[in-house]
């Protein structure tokens, strides 16, 4: 059983605050949605939780179990069982698949004797074409299969808590179903802890949240059950802006328009 937990959580980017005092608590077999428009802070999010470079933490703090996470660099971070499925996963050109699970696996001190009877399995079971295995990082993968992609790497580094920023992007129906589902099986049958971070709640039809979060600039502005999402989907974002800036336009919110009445 472990804990990811996020206490007051202030970030920034290029000297802007981003984040503006996030609490979230997410333990293992758990699944948390932070569904939030475009510019919210979801990706900034991912990215002060894992670490990466040009994101500073400015108040609070992040704990994995007893572990100090803002005090790690970002691998450390992954060893100590934090993963990121990324919005845009990149292409790393000489670096092939099978050899970074290898390299992984081995610094978590895990056997890799089966891992290619393993990759082949998992590959399977989310319709990822076995030929790509032993090919550079996601080189020349359309969207649908960098997620696919991404997501064999989860299934097998199996961590402890998964951090999906928006899983669903760049994804056919087909990978998404593929994608999410395995997903969801990862947190009930191996106990992962998933904050699925997204804008749409198509996401949540095959990975169903036990808690969603409402992010909008920077604040959770609102936190309950699987049922949240359905209000989203159904209303929009408008009817969670925080009161204190409700000036920010009189006009009812459009779904097409949506994004840039949220946008910072
Ligand atoms: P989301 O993932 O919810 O769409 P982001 O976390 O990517 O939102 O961005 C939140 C806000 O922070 C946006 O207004 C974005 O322009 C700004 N932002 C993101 N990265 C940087 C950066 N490196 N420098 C300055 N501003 C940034
Ligand atoms: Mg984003």
């Amino acid at each position: 059983m472990s804990t990811l937990k996020i206490e007051n959580l202030h970030a920034s980017a290029g000297g802007t605050e981003i984040l503006r005092g996030i609490d979230l608590t997410i333990s293992s077999g758990e699944v948390h949605a932070v569904m939030g428009p475009n510019g919210a802070g979801k990706s900034t999010l991912s990215a002060a939780i894992m670490g990466r470079p040009g994101f500073e933490v400015t108040q609070g703090s992040i704990t994995l179990d007893d572990i100090d996470v803002l005090a790690l660099p970002a691998w450390k971070r992954a060893v100590a069982g934090l993963h990121l499925v990324m919005q845009y996963p990149i292409e790393v050109p000489g670096v092939m698949l099978d050899d970074v699970l290898g390299e992984a696996l081995t610094s978590r001190g895990r056997d890799i004797s089966g891992l290619g009877d393993l990759l082949r399995a998992e590959a399977a079971r989310i319709n990822f074409e076995e030929r790509f295995l032993h090919r550079a990082l996601n080189v020349d993968l359309s969207g649908g299969e960098k997620k696919r992609n991404e997501t064999l790497q989860l299934a097998v580094l199996q961590p402890k808590i998964a951090i999906l920023d928006e899983l669903d992007s760049g994804l056919d129906i087909d990978a998404l179903r593929d994608c999410s589902r395995r997903v969801e099986d990862l947190s009930n049958e191996g106990d992962l802890g998933v904050l699925a971070i997204t804008h749409y709640s198509r996401l949540l039809t095959e990975l169903k949240p036990d808690h969603v979060h409402i992010l909008v600039k920077g604040r959770i502005v609102t936190s309950g059950g699987p049922e949240l999402a359905d209000v989203l989907e159904a209303d929009g974002y408008a009817a969670f802006l925080p009161a204190d800036e409700g000036d920010d336009t009189d006009e009812p919110a459009s779904t097409g328009g949506l994004d840039d009445l949220f946008a910072l």
